[in-house]
Formats: structure tokens, sequence, C-alpha cells
């Protein structure tokens, strides 16, 4: 516990917990607990109430994709248990879903009609994941996965012989894609778009990703909506059925946006805040998947779908709500792991630019930079964390570095962060 932290429990542990509503958090996802911990860090002594629709505690999301569906039994992270909660005076309210609230009044209303005044409120409501009707209607069992009871019951399929159809070439479709060959079962991954998480990767990364997928035995069926199911199958486009057992749907995520409309918070894709978390709305702040902010590599608002947004962004606006504004102006930067591949990306690393390769993608191991207006505005490593280091850093810093120097192994891209 850091000294911010000791001074609030401090407090507490005197009596100072005030009879005023404090900091109320809807959505008890990475954005949320991290910002309960970061009020409390930020030595704030009242109270802090913690609301979530789940019945868990706050939990890690990545392993959900990754470790649940490679092990049976996989233990699940928690952020805190009930008892790291207590110890730090937070109120979590588990298995509530907050459906409005009036700003007027400083209020937010459950569904069962139960009312939450609030001094400050953070909105960390994150997103549910995109349906697909057309092709949940049928025989087959038809999977989202966002939740620790979707992955249990997602791993629960996984076995040798049974046919997974996922629909989705997104960081899901592919992490799931590893699981199902890894357990013996046939993976089949239809993608309306032509190529895979094109919003994410340069054509070069998202080619060497796919090729990667095949020897492992994954099928593609890429630029083919899917239409419907069958018992035989999902159908997609041009009259073909792609056989399967379980059909995986993995093809983005909507934000969670109707408290903030009651509330009357400006959206722009999702709820639209400043670098510090705040809302358009005074005491209401918002952070994680279902904000949006103006994104300097991309050149517009958008919302950031990342471990390390959600945890950070919520950090800042958590220390803005009780203390000092704080800033938040990370560069977004995500991870996947699919078979022994680690690939991480960074800003905006699909832009239009000059995409230019630091080593070979033969070798396994790699970097793919985009440069635009002689800086590095983007770039994707594959099993290459070293370089990582200094490209966040480099993003973040928009320091000019030279195609030839990006492609350059023997180049100290340490040298590019700090000059
Ligand atoms: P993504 O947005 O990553 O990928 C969805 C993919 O599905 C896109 O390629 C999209 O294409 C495609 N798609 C959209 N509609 C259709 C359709 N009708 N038929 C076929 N394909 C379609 O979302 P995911 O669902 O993969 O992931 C959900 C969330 O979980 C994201 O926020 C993600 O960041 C997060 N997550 C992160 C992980 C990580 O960081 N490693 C791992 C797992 C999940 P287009 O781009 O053209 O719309």
């Amino acid at each position: 516990m850091d000294r911010g932290a000791a001074k609030g429990m401090e407090a507490i542990m005197q009596g100072n917990r005030n009879a005023t509503p404090g900091v109320v958090i809807v959505g008890a996802g990475q954005a949320g607990a991290r910002a309960a911990e970061a009020v409390r860090g930020a030595g704030y002594a009242g109270t802090i109430t913690l609301i979530g629709a789940e019945a868990h505690m706050p939990y890690e999301r990545p392993q959900l994709s990754k470790a649940t569906l490679l092990e049976d039994g996989a233990p699940v992270i928690m952020i805190r248990d009930g008892e790291g909660w207590r110890a730090l005076g937070v109120d979590v309210v588990p298995a509530t879903r907050i459906v409005t609230g009036d700003a007027g009044r400083h209020v937010v209303v459950a569904d069962d009609g139960r009312e939450f005044p609030y001094d400050k409120l953070l909105i960390a409501t994150g997103t549910t994941p995109r349906r697909l009707p057309a092709v949940e209607a049928g025989p087959l069992p038809v999977l989202p996965l966002r939740s620790i009871e979707d992955a249990q019951a997602l791993r629960r399929h996984l076995a040798p012989g049974v046919r997974v159809a996922i629909v989705g070439g997104g960081v899901i479709g592919l992490e799931v894609a590893a699981a199902a060959v890894k357990a013996g079962a046939t993976a089949t991954v239809i993608e309306a778009a032509p190529g895979l998480l094109a919003r994410a990767l340069p054509p070069v990364v998202a080619d060497f990703v796919k090729a990667r997928h095949e020897r492992e035995g994954v099928t593609f069926r890429l630029g083919r909506a899917p239409v419907g199911q069958s018992a035989a199958g999902v159908e997609i486009e041009g009259g073909e059925t792609v056989p399967a057992d379980v059909i995986v749907v993995g093809i983005g995520v909507e934000p969670e946006l109707a408290l903030a409309r009651s509330l009357g918070a400006e959206i722009d894709q999702g709820i639209l805040v400043d670098e510090c978390g705040r809302t358009s709305v005074a005491d209401v702040f918002a952070a994680g998947d279902v904000a949006s902010r103006f994104c300097p590599w991309n050149g517009r608002v958008l919302r950031i779908e990342t471990w390390a947004n959600a945890q950070n962004q919520a950090a800042a606006a958590a220390r803005t709500m009780v203390g000092e504004a704080m800033a938040y102006r990370d560069p977004p930067w995500f991870w996947s792991d699919q078979y022994d591949l680690n690939i991480q990306v960074v800003g905006h690393a699909a832009a239009p630019g000059t995409t230019v390769l630091r080593g070979d993608p033969a070798t396994g191991r790699f970097s793919a930079l985009t440069l635009a207006g002689g800086t590095v505005i983007g770039a994707v490593t594959v099993n290459a964390p070293k370089d990582m280091a200094s490209l966040r850093r480099l993003v973040a810093a928009g320091r000019p570095l030279s195609a030839q120097e990006a492609g350059d192994t023997a180049f100290d891209l340490r040298k590019a962060a700090t000059r």
C-alpha cells in the first residue's frame, strides 16, 4: 500500500469515513477496480462504492482467451478477493446492474430500484459482445467470450475432434483458434473483411500471423460474411457451409452507454472524456472500454479496448476525482498470445504510412514499425518484447526516427527514445 492509501486507511480507521455519499464507481471490471484502488491510493478517506453487474469480485480478463481456454481448471485471477476489498475500505456491490441516473440529484439507480447517491461518479461500464442474430438461431451452440462463465463453457467444448467455427478474425477469434487446435479440435475462422486484425496490424504482420495459424491447421474463410447456421455448420456468403459442432462469435463489442446517456453525457462512439477522464457532466467521469478520447496517433476520437487503457486511464480519472488533476496520455498498447507468439501492438500500427520491418519474419522474431512524418506512430513486435519497451517510449514521445534506423537491428532503439 502506498503512502496515500495508508493515509486514507488511517483516516477510515479513526472513524473519519464521513456520512457523505462519496465516490461511486459503476462497473467492476479492470477499469472500475483499478479506479477504486487509485481513489484510496490518493489518500481519499470517504466512502468508495464499487458496483458491478457480475456476481464475482473484479477479475482479470486477459486470461479468459488464454490460460482459461488452454487448461482445465486454470485458476481465475481476481484483482482482489472480498477480504482484500474490505481491507482497502471499498464496498463492493456485485450482481447489481445500474440502468439509469440523475445528474441533478447526483444519484444512480439499479434495475431493482435501489438508489446509490454519489459526490463523484466514475462510469466504467465497459462493453458487451456484439451479437449476430442470423447465426445465433439454429441447432448449434453459439458462444460469446467475455466473462468467466463464457470462457469456462467454451473450454468444455475444446476437445479432440470437435469442429469449432469462429466468426471474427480479431483478437478473440485468433486466440480461440490457437486454443482450439492446441486442444486437438479443428478451427475455421470466418471473417467478413478481406484480412485479419485489419484495424490493428499492418498487412505484413497479419499475413505472418495467418500463415502461422495455417501451419497449425487452422482454416480461414476471409471476405465471406456468415449468414446463418444449420445442423451442418455455419452458412457463409457464396453458398458454402463451414462444418461445425460449435460456433464462437468474436466480432467486436458495443459500449454500455445507457447510464451515461441518462445523465446527459456527451457521446462520441463512447463516453467522451478529456485526458483526465472528465465527461461533459459535472462530477461524472468515465474510463476504460466505454470511454472515448482524442487519440493523437490515430488523429481522431476513439474508444480504446485494451487492458492497459482500462487500468491506467481509470487510475488517472480516479486521482482527478479526489485530488489533483492527472492526465493520461499513453499511446494504446496491447498484447496477444497465440501458440508461442507474443504479439504486442503500440500506437496506430495499421495506419497508412511506411511499414519498416526490423528483423526477419522467417526467424519468428521481428518488429514492424509504422513511420509517418519522420516519427514512429505505431509498431508491432513479434517475440521481441525488448524492442517494444523502447517503441512504447518512442511512440509516446514522437521522437524522430529514420526508415534506415528503424530497419537496422544494430541500431539501438533506446537511443532514439531518449534523444
Ligand atoms: P475485435 O474488434 O478485435 O475483432 C472483431 C473482428 O470481427 C474484426 O476483425 C471485425 O472486422 C470482424 N467482424 C465484425 N463483424 C463481423 C461479421 N458480421 N462477420 C465476421 N466478422 C466480423 O473484437 P473481438 O471480438 O476479437 O474482441 C472483443 C474485445 O475483447 C475487444 O475489445 C478486444 O480488444 C478484447 N480482447 C482483447 C484481447 C487481447 O488484447 N489480447 C484478447 C481477447 C479479447 P472489422 O474490423 O472489419 O469490423
